[in-house]
């Protein structure tokens, strides 16, 4: 039996595993935000120290079995509901933990850290073989990984699960297969259909203007700038260091409003969610979010169901006009609305439309399933990218700087990490026609630029629950159904048959 007393005490050690967390994070932002270069090299020791701390507290929760005896009353069902989420949780994580020897850690951390400076030099000099052995050696320790943490089917689902707990690598395949069967003939479709006014949306926009008018839409959608706060980096990204301070990121083009403006919503989608985590619970698992996938599910519903849909800009296109009469003056809301959402196939998947980035993805998710399963050798990844490429988007790839050197990730070691986008894209669809379903005024909200009663609905269904279910329960919990890529399908078919005048709506 576990008494009260053994719990809080548990609960105490997870608080002070999350301040640890808390001011690391705080680095971490420090050293996008604020750093300059010259600290790096300590930080990076300063960073390391704490990260091997964090990792003894986390080893220390099993100190005379304790975690063993939680785990032992939670398969017995003796532990209230929430208690039980936070141990079967904190013991899935103790269990991978635990699986990998300090020795492999060490390994993978060493050549991880090499593997990025490599990866940086070949992309600026475009030469993929400086690359190629660190490439190499990773893909081997993710195999080791995978042998070490144990799978069923397919090597590949021991590093999905470490973003996407519980997705199994058929399953992935299956949703690939349905959007590739449906993205490679209705880009076909939209291809032939490109001659119209084309409009062009850059122009010259001061930095400061842009500043205000990011701010007021973030305000506007919910985010709480007495809890957060919006600065510049390289890469956008979001942060959260305690349930009451949750910032994002951005970054600015003179000469591209919306280079900063779908970014600033994509972040801002992912802090409302930190934002709406139950603060009461902080520290523990029921104050933290499901998945990578869900998380994505946030940040991509604000940015591209509201952020790029007629609604939203009915209500911001007049004051974008008042803020830049150059060059939105002249341009009518229609034309806007078709070039803000206009498909063209490209090399470089953070700049691709929402047609076109599933099968940037669908391409990543093949290659790494074969890199994993060793049936791709890793010296002719660059031909297999180029390969599918021309096969699904049509596109000829002139480099490898614009083709398998542009992504990060996999000098990351991160590995099975791009399906999360594409499952956020889908349940991000399916989250919001129940939104839609449920909520009778929404449509005209957003075009009052109104979004309360949205994300109440989203605070209320999603980010109040924490890890209390499983991506999978939560999708069938709040839209009645399994994630499905049927949703997905029907925004696509619908929003883009109207842009480029196909006769394939679908009405459901
Ligand atoms: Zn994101």
């Amino acid at each position: 039996m576990i008494t009260p007393e053994e719990f809080a005490n548990f609960r105490e050690q997870l608080v002070k595993m999350y301040h640890l967390r808390s001011a690391l994070a705080v680095l971490q932002w420090d050293e996008e935000v604020n750093m300059p270069p010259k600290g790096a090299t300590f930080r990076a020791q300063t960073t390391a120290h704490l990260a091997g701390l964090l990792h003894q507290h986390f080893l220390a929760l099993n100190t005379n079995n304790q975690l063993e005896k939680l785990k032992a009353a939670y398969d017995a069902n003796t532990l209230r509901e929430q208690d039980s989420v936070v141990v079967r949780e904190i013991w899935r994580e103790y269990e991978r933990e635990a699986k990998l020897p300090e020795k492999f850690v060490i390994a993978l951390a060493q050549t991880v850290s090499e593997a990025h400076t490599h990866w940086v030099e070949a992309r600026k000099t475009n030469d993929f073989l400086i690359f190629l052995p660190s490439l190499s050696k990773i893909i081997e320790l993710k195999r080791q990984e995978a042998e070490l943490i144990g799978y069923g089917a397919n090597p590949y689902d021991a590093l999905i699960d470490a973003y996407e707990p519980g997705t199994k690598t058929e399953d992935l395949e299956i949703m690939f297969a349905e959007l590739k069967d449906f993205l490679v003939p209705f880009l076909k479709k939209i291809k032939q259909k490109s001659a119209k006014p084309i409009i062009s949306l850059t122009g010259s926009f001061p930095l400061e203007k842009q500043r205000e008018f990011n701010r007021l839409v973030a305000q506007k959608l919910g985010y709480d700038f007495e809890a957060g706060r919006i600065d510049v980096s390289a890469h956008p990204f979001s942060t959260t260091f305690n349930p009451l301070d949750s910032r994002i990121t951005t970054r600015y083009s003179e000469k591209d409003l919306f280079y900063s403006l779908s970014s600033t919503i994509h972040e801002v989608g992912h802090a409302l969610y930190e934002q709406g985590l139950p603060p009461e619970h902080f520290g523990t698992p029921l104050a933290d979010s499901i998945s990578l996938g869900i998380h994505e599910s946030q940040s991509r519903m604000w940015e591209n169901q509201i952020g790029k849909s007629k609604l939203f800009w009915n209500y911001w296109y007049p004051k974008l006009q008042k803020t830049f009469p150059e060059p939105f003056a002249n341009i009518t809301l229609d034309d806007f609305y078709v070039a803000l959402n206009t498909v063209k196939p490209s090399l470089i998947r953070t700049e691709s439309d929402e047609v076109t980035y599933n099968l940037h993805i669908v391409i990543r998710f093949e290659l790494e399933k074969a890199l994993i399963d060793g049936s791709l050798n890793p010296k002719d990844l660059p031909e297999a990218w180029n390969q599918k490429y021309k096969d699904y988007l049509g596109v000829r790839v002139p480099n490898n700087r614009e083709g398998v050197l542009q992504d990060i990730h996999w000098s990351h070691g991160s590995f099975g990490y791009f399906p999360t986008y594409t499952l956020g894209n889908l349940y991000a669809a399916q989250f919001f026609a129940a939104a839609q379903k449920e909520l009778l005024y929404l449509n005209s909200e957003i075009t009052r630029g109104n979004y309360s009663h949205l994300l109440e609905w989203l605070r209320k269904n999603i980010h109040a629950h924490g890890r209390m279910f499983s991506a999978n329960d939560l999708v069938q919990k709040v839209t009645g159904e399994p994630p499905s890529s049927r949703y997905f399908i029907d925004y696509l078919t619908n929003k883009f048959s109207q842009i480029y005048f196909l006769s394939t709506i679908i009405a459901r």
